[in-house]
């Protein structure tokens, strides 16, 4: 079997389409020796060999060790040098990469192969022992930190103390000797730290690194960073072993990184990030400030040290003719790596960039102006879950700000939240409730549960391409980084700017598109659409081919579901209707009557308010179909639960609170939510139909007699289980509408038909779909009752499920297509049998989820209905599932 794979000197075994077998970085180098840009040479272990490795009790495939020493031996005879020769060795970077990037992942180990002996050949080779002795240095703290596991600051405290005893501030200032100090100090630390020497093998450092990579597919922050991303554990991850090329030889050297186009905003310009004489991960760690790439760079944000355009003219020339060459090759803005050694450029790494959804959708846009692509991959670029980022709030433009300090705009959007210091409180606080703003001098992989649950983040120290700020950006959480003039004191829980102090649990806001950072809570507004925005919908519409609705009953809502786009509405929930001011007090007293003559004189009550609900919502539908819910839940959820609340209405009510509080425990029901409710509780009490089928339709006849237009109502009843239960309350629905037509001379245009959520009635479908001219799968109720699972009695042992693997995704968030979804096609194949034709729609949480979104286009559903906001993000979901 072949499990290492070669690049570099213009050729490759891999190429860009091999991404499983190479893991994405492994793939993009072996692409870009192919199309002939300066990569060092190198070669991938595949990632077969991760999943060999796991499925084998942690060991590697026979072959692996010989054909890595022939890759080794193939990069030999390129770079003309030797691993492990003292005269002049041969030195390596250990690299992991799995198919999409993984801040969860071993770090990069730079110069490989260097010990006591071979770095005196590579000071005498290079001419240069300073630069010889740094590498050494650099790579004892890093193969010490991510291989060994020595805590990273225990070298950085070494680092200081050297510095402080030199007087020396950057690292650049240290001399040939204070390095060698330095290294016996490192050497030191490990010795200590591990009882070991630091190995001076270069093959045992080379296994122990690639040992390294395939462990930190395991560890818990990868498995973190996998689940919130969705990102399947059988893939495995690639181990990339390349030649070293080196930025930190002078001042004719540098490390960069880039976007070909902003990431932030879109727009056509070359964005980066660059150090001169520097390394690697210097550039992302915020050790030393970065400088940009381009003079406008530099003007726009305000920076007074010179941009690369002007230090190396030559290099940069170069660097944008890759740029354009890397865009047009791979038709999308990417995110690149290099190093500039002696003025000669080295491509180091290159990926489709992580942007905002702003940015993807302008660059999306564009991308198909400029030629490069169609509207249909347009459509495909454009992360339907990013969307959120922009259909969210931002400052209110007129609401007083007190700025009180400035950072860069490293993720838009504005977020408020009381601060915290670290990603565990901010979990932890989240979890109660609270909105959270994470402040950190500067995050971490291990930070990235707390960003999650944070609304924001805050950093002191960092550029805009920091982990802070990408991970803030893929996330689509606000983040202002950088904000220099902060000082975090994490002891004392406070941060202090400009002679303010602010505390742990003070409110705080920032904007992600400013980089402000203000006191307290500044109001937010909608957002206003961009044209671009407008163009990617309307592409997305011509591909899709499910209608997409939307789940609301209140005008507010329903009028955000038609600004959004929805083409209806799916799910209107009549009882949220029920609670409002007054109508509670009505609701109660239909409740407590103990007659048929008492509950309706209560409902006459209450059916001119919900007519006129019904009204406001058809009249901002303007003739689109609205689906309205019948009562669902049980009757209990309308009673108070507290005692003194029995009395206040009891008194509002003019009786006695004993009889409320008989007739409460009464409907008690010890598991409510398979109890006396839905079609249930209609067919028990039928003049609760007969009111809301009244309130439908003389709602429905006014509006048409308004408006000239007919109202297209569909009645849906909810919980049926059996025919019959439909059969009762379809009876009662055409009298009540007969009736209606004959006081108003108007017919109501409707539909009667049915939720399918409960295993029975998807089973049963064939025959229920004779009473019923449209199913709405209500996957919520569909999803707990297949897997006797109660949603509000699952999150704390869903998330055990999850981590330990027994389930892959929380159920109630991504539909269960294996199990909950085979009732659907059953539901689906047995209705359609009956009656083809038959309308098919989804209204559960699931409808908003591209994921099963996907699922429903699979089985050919006519729509989907999700919340509001998600509109567009079904809209486009939908689209791409059609594509
Ligand atoms: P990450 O996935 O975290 O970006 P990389 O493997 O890309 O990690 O390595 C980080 C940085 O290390 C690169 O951007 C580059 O600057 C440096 N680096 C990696 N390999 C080499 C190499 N062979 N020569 C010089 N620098 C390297
Ligand atoms: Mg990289
Ligand atoms: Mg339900």
């Amino acid at each position: 079997t072949k499990w290492v794979y070669r690049f570099g000197n213009g050729t490759a075994e891999g190429k860009r389409e091999m991404r499983n077998l190479l893991g994405g970085k492994g793939a993009n180098l072996a692409e870009m020796s192919n199309i002939g840009l300066p990569v060092p040479p190198g070669f991938t272990i595949s990632t077969e060999v991760c999943t060999h490795y796991y499925d084998n009790g942690k060991t590697y495939p026979a072959e692996l060790e010989d054909q890595v020493a022939q890759g080794l031996k193939a990069v030999e005879e390129i770079v003309g040098t030797k691993f492990g020769d003292a005269a002049n060795p041969l030195l390596v970077s250990v690299r992991s990469g799995a198919r999409v990037s993984m801040p969860g992942m071993m770090d990069t180990v730079l110069n490989l192969g260097l010990n006591d002996e071979t770095v005196e050949g590579l000071a005498r080779e290079s001419g240069d022992r300073r630069f010889a002795l740094d590498s050494y240095r650099r790579f004892i703290q890093m193969y010490g930190n991510v291989v060994l596991g020595v805590e990273h600051f225990l070298f950085e405290e070494k680092l200081e103390d050297v510095k402080d005893e030199t007087g020396a501030v950057l690292d650049t200032e240290l001399s040939a000797d204070h390095l060698a100090d330095l290294i016996e100090r490192y050497k030191a630390v490990v010795q200590e730290e591990l009882g070991t020497a630091f190995p001076q093998d270069p093959q045992e450092q080379l296994w122990g690194a690639i040992g390294a990579v395939f462990s930190s597919w395991q560890t818990h922050r990868a498995i973190t960073y996998r689940k919130l991303h969705d990102i399947p554990e059988a893939w495995g991850t690639a181990v990339n072993v390349q030649a070293m090329v080196f930025g930190n030889m002078g001042q004719d050297c540098a490390t960069g990184v880039a976007f070909t186009r902003d990431p932030s905003t879109g727009e056509n310009t070359f964005y980066g990030e660059y150090l001169v004489n520097a390394q690697g991960e210097d550039v992302v760690a915020g050790i030393r400030t970065p400088q940009h790439l381009t003079i406008a760079g530099k003007q726009a944000q305000g920076s007074d040290l010179p941009a690369m355009e002007e230090v190396m003219p030559e290099v940069f020339g170069q660097l944008c003719d890759v740029r354009t060459l890397l865009e047009n090759h791979y038709r999308d803005m990417q995110d690149i790596e290099f190093t500039v050694q002696k003025d000669k450029l080295y491509m180091l790494q290159t990926r489709s960039g992580k942007r905002t959804s702003q940015a993807a959708i302008r660059i999306a846009c564009e991308m198909v102006d400029e030629g490069l692509i169609s509207q249909q991959e347009a459509v495909m670029r454009v992360e339907p879950q990013s969307l959120d980022q922009i259909l969210h709030p931002r400052l209110d433009p007129k609401a007083a700000r007190d700025v009180i300090s400035k950072g860069l705009p490293a993720s838009p959007g504005a977020a408020s939240g009381v601060v915290v210091f670290s990603a565990d409180e901010a979990e932890k606080r989240a979890q109660a409730g609270d909105k959270v703003m994470l402040v950190r001098i500067e995050t971490s992989p291990e930070d990235i549960h707390g960003m999650h649950a944070a609304e924001g983040i805050l950093t002191t120290r960092g550029g805009m391409t920091s982990h802070a700020a990408v991970v803030a950006r893929g996330m689509g959480r606000a983040c202002v980084a950088g904000a220099g003039e902060i000082r975090i004191d994490y002891k004392a829980g406070t941060f202090t700017v400009r002679g303010e102090t602010v505390s742990e649990g003070d409110w705080i806001t920032i904007d992600g598109s400013t980089g402000e950072v203000m006191k307290g809570r500044v109001p937010t507004v909608q957002p206003e659409l961009s044209g671009d925005f407008a163009r990617i919908m309307e592409w997305a519409d011509a591909e899709r081919r499910m209608a997409v609705r939307a789940n609301a009953e209140t005008p507010e809502d329903v009028a955000t579901a038609r600004k959004f786009g929805a083409e209806g509405i799916g799910l209107c929930r009549t009882e949220h209707m029920f609670f409002d001011g007054d109508r509670i007090l009505a609701v109660r007293e239909m409740i407590l009557a103990s007659d048929e003559d008492g509950r309706r004189a209560a409902l006459a009550k209450i059916l001119p308010m919900q007519r006129g609900d019904f009204e406001e919502i058809f009249d901002i539908m303007k003739g689109l179909p609205v689906t309205i819910r019948l009562l669902d839940p049980p009757l209990h959820e309308f009673l108070p639960r507290e005692t003194d609340e029995f009395e206040e209405i009891a008194k509002d009510l003019g009786v006695d609170p004993a009889k409320i509080m008989a007739r409460a425990a009464q409907l008690h029901e010890s598991n409510p939510m398979l109890g006396h409710r839905g079609c249930r509780l209609l067919n028990s009490y039928p003049e609760i139909c007969e009111m809301q089928a009244r309130a439908i339709f003389e709602a429905a006849v006014a509006m048409e007699k308004k408006s000239g237009e007919a109202v297209l109502c569909e009645v849906m009843i909810p919980l049926v289980s059996v025919k019959k239960e439909l059969d009762l309350l379809r009876a009662v629905i055409i009298d009540t509408a007969k009736a209606v037509a004959e006081e108003t001379g108007t017919e109501p245009k409707y539909t009667i038909g049915t939720m399918i959520e409960l295993p029975r009635a998807a089973l049963r479908a064939g025959e229920i779909a004779e009473s019923a001219e449209f199913f709405s799968f209500g996957t919520n109720d569909l999803t707990q009752t297949t897997f006797g699972l109660s949603r509000d009695d699952s999150a704390n042992f869903l998330t055990d499920y999850e981590r330990r693997g027994i389930l892959e995704h929380d159920p109630f968030q991504t539909l269960d297509q294996d199990g909950v979804g085979e009732l659907i096609s059953i539901a689906a194949e047995r209705g359609r049998k009956t009656r083809p034709g038959i309308k098919l729609g989804i209204c559960g949480e699931h409808g908003g989820d591209p994921n099963s979104i996907s699922f429903c286009e699979s089985q050919n559903l006519d729509y989907v209905s999700c919340s509001p906001f998600r509109v567009p993000i079904a809209r486009l979901a939908a689209a791409q599932a059609a594509i």
